[in-house]
């Protein structure tokens, strides 16, 4: 299942140090209208949530992490779920000794320092649907 868009506006700026990450970034796509595209970001944060999907019992299982931690990568996309603007965003996060950790980024995650670009898909929006294979609201159209 594919949709074909064409690059609307990209967007570059940060957002601002104590904020939740993943509400703060939903807030800018929602006052933008963004409702299709791509989200790369990097910084720290002070906390993070994060989810594996466990896919024999189709339900996340997280962690929450109190420690400062570096956002290595983090990336996302911008689709409706429910009629909403919905980011789903994953992230690689490294700890102080260097080591890493991942998965999907949950709120709530506090923002030390965060920069992010978002390029906007003009086009055909997928909307989220759930999926009853994987248990997951996936792409559809
Ligand atoms: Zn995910």
């Amino acid at each position: 299942m594919v949709n074909v868009f064409r690059l609307g506006s990209i967007y570059q700026g940060r957002l601002n140090k104590g904020d939740e990450l993943v509400s703060s970034l939903t807030d800018f796509l929602k006052s933008n209208n963004i409702k299709a595209g791509l989200i790369n970001g990097i910084g720290a944060l002070t906390s993070a949530k994060l989810g594996f999907y466990n896919s024999i019992e189709k339900k996340y299982e997280d962690i929450e992490l109190n420690e400062g931690l570096e956002i290595v990568s983090l990336s996302g996309n911008v689709t409706l779920k429910g009629g909403e603007i919905f980011p789903h965003i994953h992230v690689v996060l490294s700890r102080a000794d260097f080591s890493t950790l991942g998965g999907h980024l949950f709120a709530p995650s506090k923002i030390f320092a965060f920069e992010f670009e978002i390029f906007e898909f003009v086009g055909e929006t997928f909307k989220r649907a759930y999926d009853e294979d994987t248990g997951l609201f996936l792409l559809s159209k």
